[in-house]
């Protein structure tokens, strides 16, 4: 591709900051648009594994990342009643040689923090909502919410489950709602009066799951989040205030170890878990989707942001190496559609690490160096 083309980026997430950051040591010409004024730091943890440090460790982060989050030293399910263990797999020096890299929780906010200097700061263009986008011309018309206007020669869509960019290349889609809702909370960890919790433990039981971990290596800090069936989200709102009594009582019959951490819980606020029937057409004339905008994934399997990052470095590498944007879209498709398919089921089954699990395929995956995959 020609390096002078210049390239838009809708959405300073996890996969476009990721892209934009990989794009530009391309030599390609890149500017983010984000519609939120700044960013800020959402009350939620995160969870990256290897096949995601991996990625951010080339755009020079990965160490960042590891003093501000932890690297926990296990991952721990348990039965919901019994507190039976079900399943435990164990970080240390020998999965992470074996893995590539390590396994890492952190908060959002910090991530997006450490996320963001991978590009100098005047790439991302804060307050820029695009609310329309045509061709003219022969290169794409971006039109935001603030009045501008810019010229583009492609566009990818990096901005989210409701994508804008998405409603252009596909049409009027609504995310649908999946029959549940996740309450996350955060608190010090001193709030637990000295009872010890593993790094990191999900709580299996028939129809709902928690997953209470830390996410600084000071191990002060803990993210709970408690994902419950639900008829429906009447609300436009992104997230609903809840409490502490309700978190509690949607999982009264939980072990009381399960207990003694929800305890401790403060502010509490209620998510609902959106997604999209797999679709696999992500591209159109010069204009492509990444992460969320094209196959959101339940966070059963920790894995959509993992999705997103994954995704700026093959679409990268795909445009580095094509001769035009039409052909790097099929590599950058034929590629990404089945490793994200496998992610997406396994996301909707909510089977991830709940016994004996095939890990490798997962972790060990280096999106940097794996093998592009030619499209038919
Ligand atoms: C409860 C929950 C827990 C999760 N836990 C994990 C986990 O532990 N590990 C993991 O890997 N994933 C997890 N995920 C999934 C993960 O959060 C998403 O898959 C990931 O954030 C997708 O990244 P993205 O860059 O595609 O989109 P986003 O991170 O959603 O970023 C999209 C960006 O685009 C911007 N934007 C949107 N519309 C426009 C517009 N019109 N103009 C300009 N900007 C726009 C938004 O403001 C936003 O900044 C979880 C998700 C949920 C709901």
């Amino acid at each position: 591709m020609d390096r002078n083309t210049r390239i838009a980026v809708i959405g300073a997430g996890l996969g476009g900051l990721t892209v934009a950051g990989f794009l530009q040591r391309a030599g390609f010409p890149v500017t983010v648009y984000e519609q939120a004024p700044a960013f800020s730091r959402i009350g939620a943890g995160i969870i990256l594994s290897a096949n995601a440090m991996k990625v951010l460790r080339r755009l020079g982060v990965e160490r960042a990342l590891i003093e501000t989050g932890i690297k926990p030293d296990c991952y721990i399910s348990r039965a919901w009643d019994t507190g039976e263990s079900m399943y435990e797999i164990y970080f240390d020096a020998a999965s992470e040689e074996r893995y590539g890299g390590p396994y890492l929780n952190i908060h959002r906010g910090d991530l997006h923090e450490i996320l963001a200097r991978v590009v100098p700061p005047s790439t991302v263009r804060f307050n820029h909502q695009l609310v329309g986008l045509d061709r003219a011309g022969g290169a794409y018309r971006l039109v935001f919410g603030n009045g501008s206007t810019v010229a583009a020669d492609i566009v990818i869509g990096a901005d989210g489950i409701r994508s804008k960019v998405r409603e252009v290349l596909l049409g009027e889609q609504p995310p649908r709602f999946t029959g549940a809702v996740a309450h996350r909370a955060i608190f010090p960890s001193e709030r637990l009066g000295g009872f010890k919790i593993p790094d990191c433990t999900k709580w299996w039981g028939p129809d709902r799951h928690c997953l209470p971990y830390f996410m600084t290596s000071k191990r002060n800090e803990v993210y709970v989040i408690g994902v419950i069936p639900a008829a429906e989200w009447a609300s436009e709102a992104a997230s609903m205030p809840s409490s502490r009594e309700a978190l509690m009582a949607d999982f009264a019959d939980f072990h009381q170890d399960l207990q003694r951490v929800l305890e401790a819980t403060e502010d509490v606020s209620v998510w609902p878990i959106f997604d999209r029937e797999r679709d696999d057409r992500w591209s159109g004339d010069d204009i492509v989707l990444m992460g969320d905008a094209c196959h959101p994934v339940r966070p059963y399997m920790a894995a959509g942001g993992a999705m997103a990052i994954e995704d700026g470095a093959i679409l990268s590498r795909c445009l580095e190496k094509c001769d035009n944007s039409a052909e790097a879209f099929k590599w950058y498709e034929a590629t990404r559609i089945p490793r994200v398919a496998d992610v997406q089921r396994i996301s909707i089954e909510n089977s991830w690490m709940r016994g004996p699990t095939e890990t490798d395929w997962f972790y060990c995956y280096d999106p940097c160096v794996v093998e592009l995959i030619r499209p038919n």
